[in-house]
């Protein structure tokens, strides 16, 4: 009688690794909400600039598990990496909060700049601690014997994760977000970066605190202590083995791969971040697919399954690249081209994201009770025909919102109601393929791949972001643009239709504000004008000959964002965009799916 209870009782470590996985994706997300407007109104960074460093930073954020995983299983072991891993998070929040007490004011700017790279840094390097051990710690709560329960224990935690999203998306927002008088007020960011901070820490001290008590085995030995030669798998062929050869290929493979996203993705005056950083991103996926692939071992249906992965991992880069739009170019749709009135209060335009995280809590459970029934009457389809669905309704979610913005002209403010339609069904996808792709990976990798196959899918998850940023960065000029070249008398829409051909000055204007411009940094450098310095620098004038030589060498292009030769001239091509790539990506994989399940070999 009681064996029955307690069996259906889940151990109460779970709930301390919820609580800490909770404060941590409060601190997280809290953050995110604040990102994109703090750099773009604080640090006086163009839409772009800002969605590219974003896109940047969570995909570096899902590179470093990788690294986080593997000190873990070779030398710290769980519960040590996430300490740290917490620890480094704070101390990042708090350069944050510092960096946004300094750049407020126009002086503060550079130092607040700088602050904020090393912040960035520590956010990702501790993200890379801490995100793989605490969910390969859930797995290891349970014995052999009770891995049944990890459906329900995965849900339960993605649950955590989304309580804290959503807490966080509201606190920070609420002290981080506000106006004077209609104006934004910058020096507030600090406080929203302060409250992510405190949250980081509760988590830390909740798991530093808790974790001999209730993160043990049913006999009572601490779980995800460090790794200890007696607990590594006895039976060779239980670990990879890679000859050095084939890992030398791969990093042949890394490096050439690299330099080959460098010149599609790159080209001159472009940041380093696009230039270099996502080709690595994307360079390091392919390899480590490579080197997983070129080990002999690999029986013909093992290999059949890692592809299947592969194909997944594919496809949920076009999810993620339109999902996670939600922290910048959405964000900034909701700060410039959105009536965000609810009911007679104005939501700060951070907040309107926490719909994603409102509705992952009313949905999740739902949702598997929905799994569970369609299983029960025997069409639960296989996990990638859900991952299609997924793509298919992200792309639903954009065609609304773009029937809504079609004819909204440039001043025009499409109603909160869409967005928040945007992410129920944002949100519905994200069900259908974020919590299987997990269980997806855990089922389908070889045992002594499981920890490499779980870095591709996370490096997929990384590809993703770098779709993040480039998509992002298309975001085409909103009202507010408009508005403030119109106070300069400059009609931006003549600028942009090529009826206008703007003059020296009125490009210096645009590339000050950072308003669909290129600027050729390498030949106006050549023309002695440095235009990285003078755009980072609020005060500066240019003279009359240094005007004349911007408009005589075209050193300043003006023009709309173009993606594969299309010209996205407002935000409904610029929905259309997501509508078309992951319609397409949802349809291609759907047809896919007979083939996969073949390649599967009855695992579904
Ligand atoms: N929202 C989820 C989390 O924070 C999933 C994010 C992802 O897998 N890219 O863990």
């Amino acid at each position: 009688m009681n064996d029955q209870i307690v069996q259906q009782k889940h151990p109460k470590g779970l709930w301390v690794l919820f609580g800490t996985e909770m404060w941590e994706r409060f601190n997280f997300y809290g953050m995110r909400t604040l990102l994109s407007l703090f750099l773009a109104h604080s640090l006086l960074m163009g839409k772009s600039e800002a969605s590219i460093i974003y896109g940047g930073f969570l995909g570096l954020g899902y590179l470093t598990p990788m690294l986080g995983g593997y000190l873990s299983d070779k030398f710290l072991g769980n519960r040590n990496c996430i300490l740290i891993g917490g620890t480094t998070m704070g101390i990042g929040q708090l350069l944050l909060f510092w960096s946004a007490s300094q750049a407020h004011t126009p002086a503060g700017i550079a130092t607040g700049t700088a602050i904020m790279w090393g912040a960035l840094l520590a956010i990702i390097l501790g993200n890379g601690f801490f995100k793989p051990n605490i969910s390969s710690m859930v797995g290891s709560l349970y014995p052999k014997e009770q891995k049944s329960k990890l459906d329900s224990a995965f849900t339960i935690f993605y649950l955590g994760i989304n309580v804290g999203a959503t807490l966080g998306q509201f606190i920070c927002p609420f002290f981080g977000d506000v106006e004077q008088n209609g104006v934004r007020d910058l020096s507030a960011f600090k406080w929203g970066f302060l409250a992510a901070a405190l949250a980081m820490f509760v988590g830390t001290l909740t798991f530093l605190f808790l974790k001999n008590k209730y993160v043990i085995t049913p006999e009572g030995t601490p779980i995800g202590g460090r790794p200890n030669k007696a607990d590594m798998p006895a039976d060779e062929s239980d670990s990879a083995k890679f000859t050095t050869a084939n890992i030398l290929i791969s990093f042949a493979v890394l490096i050439v791969l690299t330099y080959g996203f460098h010149l599609v993705l790159g080209g001159i005056g472009v940041s380093f971040i696009k230039a270099w950083l996502y080709p690595f991103i994307l360079a390091s996926g392919i390899s480590l697919g490579f080197l997983i692939m070129s080990d002999k071992t690999i029986t013909k249906i093992e290999r059949d399954r890692i592809w299947v992965l592969y194909i997944v991992c594919f496809f949920v880069m076009f999810f993620w690249g339109a999902f996670e739009q939600a922290g910048s170019s959405l964000t900034f749709i909701a700060d410039n081209q959105t009536d965000t009135n609810i009911l007679g209060w104005k939501m700060p335009p951070s907040m309107v994201q926490n719909f994603n995280g409102i509705f992952v809590v009313i949905f999740a459970i739902p949702f598997s009770i929905l799994w569970v029934w369609m299983n029960k009457k025997k069409f639960e389809p296989i996990s990638p025909v859900k991952q299609a669905w997924g793509l298919l309704l992200i792309a639903l979610g954009y065609w609304i919102i773009a029937t809504q913005v079609k004819g909204l002209g440039i001043s025009g403010k499409v109603g909160i109601i869409w967005l928040i339609i945007l992410y129920l069904l944002h949100t519905w996808g994200e069900l259908c393929l974020s919590p299987i792709g997990l269980s997806l990976v855990a089922k389908l990798a070889p045992k002594r791949f499981a920890s490499l196959l779980m870095g591709v899918w996370f490096l997929g998850n990384a590809g993703g972001y770098v779709l993040t940023g480039v998509l992002g960065a298309l975001l085409p000029p909103t009202t507010e643009a408009y508005v403030s070249m119109e106070k300069q008398n400059i009609d931006l829409k003549k600028v942009l239709d090529g009826d206008k051909e703007p003059s020296g000055s009125e490009l210096y204007s645009l590339a000050k504000e950072k308003i669909a411009t290129t600027i050729d940094y390498e030949k106006a450098m050549k023309n002695n004008i440095d235009f990285v310095n003078i755009l980072n620098n609020p005060d500066s004038v240019l003279t009359a000959p240094q005007l004349d030589l911007i408009e005589k060498e075209k050193l300043v292009k003006v023009g709309y964002p173009v993606f594969f030769g299309f010209k996205l001239k407002n935000l409904y091509d610029f929905f259309m965009l997501f509508v078309v790539l992951c319609g397409l990506a949802g349809l291609l994989l759907y047809g896919l799916t007979p083939m996969m399940k073949k390649m599967m070999h009855g695992i579904r």
